[in-house]
């Protein structure tokens, strides 16, 4: 070991700047530009091509040398500011995301400066996240005492479910033992809408693929509840051991809600846990008008729902709630010796790091609290209404239009159309409806993505957005048609 002792005049380096003034002009400005970024989004494109030059400059090597922290910013907002995913606009719809807060990306910024790591402990942002978890388990309607974590999405939110399950419901211990102690093979349900997210989350957990059961679903979308009962007692004869029924609240491809209080009835008759997928649909209890579309996910083992969706945190942050704590715990506490509690100080507080697989976590409960705080849990439930009123109204003008038509019923806040003017077979379909999304997207007129139900290639916009407003439905209705009528005519020779 080298002890020498280094030369005392050498100066120590730190990362803090040597004159605070000007980070805090810096700082201003950043913040001017950025509520002007969001306060001028209906002016811009909702997404624009990237110029070849602009793409280039992500090319380059490590810097070796330093760039004043003003430059930088210049280089973030050229380049980064300028060609967002565009999904905090007015009129993207496109997958399934939130539209974000201003008063979120502050509470972002906020928890960075603090810094605090969630891995547990005895401070603020522990309690607050705690907090933020309480406050989410309410809204699906969980017991007090029921536990949870906050996470980076749903799919992480799904897989830890999918392992507290998997353990509980093992009967052995697994995390001693491993797979290889199963008696007999483990089995999940869930519709054949099921999010790919658990497809992942099964081969992870060394289950496979095959273990995930997929159960047709019926002409909206939901899972039919006697295929399933068939499929539980099939399994049971063939010697496997069914575990778990996967209820999904709101389908990614159409917004389909299981009928959630028959399957809380199978599982209980069968001995099965019951893990909602909720990452669309959860927080629809809280809406005032259609909160009745998710009852029974209070009765739920596990539920996964993503703050990030129709709380419109800002990217990322994702929550589990199971409801029995000390099955929660018993799946990922581990106390290695340089994580032991205090009695007090800093590790006087809960180990948080406990109930999930990260160790190191950051403060995105700040967001999440921040906004809520703000406009209170009725605001909130009453987007989501909005948005699911507007994706009625969206349908209501599509089924006024001869060449366009629904593809599927709509449920929530996803609506599923494609412009068919006659005469077109399915390729030709797919084509020129792949054309009209890739032309909306590159003109920044709207966002849309697409998908393919019962084998019919649709459009597909999931308005999950609290600043759509019906006038941006109007244009989208009017721009598809017109889009579509000119590719589809005839070309001239
Ligand atoms: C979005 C979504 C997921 C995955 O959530 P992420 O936050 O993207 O990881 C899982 N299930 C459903 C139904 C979803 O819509």
């Amino acid at each position: 070991m080298d002890t020498r002792t280094p030369p005392q005049n050498l100066p120590e380096e730190t990362l803090d700047p040597p004159d605070w003034s000007s980070v805090a002009t810096l700082a201003h400005r950043i913040v001017d530009d950025a509520v002007d970024h969001v306060a001028r989004l209906r002016e811009r494109p909702v997404w624009q091509p990237m110029p070849d030059d602009v793409r280039a400059a992500f090319q380059t090597g490590l810097p070796q040398e330093p760039t004043p922290v003003e430059a930088v910013y210049g280089l973030v907002r050229d380049r980064v500011m300028a060609y967002p995913m565009g999904n905090i606009h007015p009129r993207f719809w496109s997958w399934f995301m939130g539209a974000g807060n201003f008063t979120g990306a502050l509470g972002d910024f906020l928890a960075a400066v603090q810094g605090s790591n969630l891995g547990g402990g005895s401070h603020a942002a522990a309690l607050l996240d705690q907090q933020v978890v309480d406050w989410l388990r309410d809204m699906v309607g969980f017991p007090e005492g029921a536990s949870g974590a906050l996470v980076s999405g749903g799919s992480v939110a799904n897989l830890l479910a999918l392992t507290v399950a998997r353990n509980a419901m093992a009967g052995v211990d697994l995390r001693e033992e491993g797979l290889a102690a199963l008696e007999r093979p483990l089995r999940f349900y869930a519709s054949d809408q099921v999010h790919s997210c658990h497809r992942k989350a099964v081969e992870t957990l060394g289950l496979g693929n095959k273990a995930l059961r997929r159960i047709p679903t019926d002409d909206e979308g939901r899972i039919d509840i006697a295929a399933l009962r068939e499929a539980i007692a099939e399994d049971r004869a063939h010697g496997l051991a069914p575990a778990c029924i996967i209820g999904t609240a709101g389908t990614v491809n159409s917004g389909a809600v299981d009928d959630l209080d028959a399957l809380a009835d199978l599982a209980a008759e069968q001995g099965l846990w019951f893990h909602v997928d909720g990452c669309i649909g959860a927080l629809v209890a809280i809406a005032p008008e259609n909160g009745w579309r998710v009852k029974g996910i209070g009765r739920a083992h596990s539920v996964a729902l993503d703050p990030h969706k129709w709380l419109h945190a800002p990217f990322e942050v994702g929550c589990v709630v199971i409801r029995n704590r000390a099955i929660h715990r018993q799946t990922f506490a581990v106390s290695p010796e340089y994580l032991q509690a205090t009695p007090r100080g800093i590790a006087s507080g809960t180990w948080l790091h406990e109930f999930g697989l990260q160790t190191s976590r950051g403060f995105a409960a700040l967001k999440v609290w921040m906004a809520l705080m703000e406009h209170g849990r009725a605001k909130f439930g009453g987007l989501i209404d909005q948005n699911i009123g507007q994706a009625r109204y969206l349908a209501s003008l599509i089924e006024d239009e001869e060449q366009l038509s629904l593809q599927m019923p709509v449920e929530l806040n996803i609506v599923c159309f494609r412009f068919d003017p006659g005469g077109l077979d399915e390729e030709r379909l797919k084509a020129v409806n792949v054309e009209i999304m890739l032309r909306l997207q590159e003109t920044g007129v709207a966002a849309l993505s697409d998908t393919t139900i019962h084998g019919r290639h649709c459009l597909r916009a999931a308005i999950c957005n609290h600043r759509t407003r019906r006038d941006d439905l109007d244009l989208l209705v009017a721009e598809v048609l017109r889009l579509g009528r000119q590719l589809a005519a005839p070309q001239p020779a």
